[in-house]
This record gives structure tokens, sequence and C-alpha cells, in this order.
């Protein structure tokens, strides 16, 4: 049998940042507060 083919998909590798920031500061130095993101810098928490 021939026809063997590999396919590949390669979809779905969208540039998504999964570094976020902080709204208020612009600050990326966010610790994780349970099930919240809390900004050490301005001690923001973000949703
Ligand atoms: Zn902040």
């Amino acid at each position: 049998m021939t026809g063997q083919r590999t396919e590949k998909s390669l979809q779905g590798v969208a540039s998504e940042d999964k570094e976020k920031r902080c709204p208020e500061c612009g600050s990326k130095n966010l610790v994780m507060q349970g099930h919240e993101l809390l900004c050490k810098d301005c001690g923001l928490i973000i949703e």
C-alpha cells in the first residue's frame, strides 16, 4: 500500500502571551494569591 501521508496540523500556535501585566503600574512582578493575581509592586489584585 502506497500513499502514506504525514500531515502535521500546526494550528493554534498563536502568540499568546502568558505573562500578564499589572494594569495599574505595568509591572510584570505578579504573584498568585489563591486564585487571584496580585501585583507585588503596587499591591493591586488583578482578576
Ligand atoms: Zn501594579
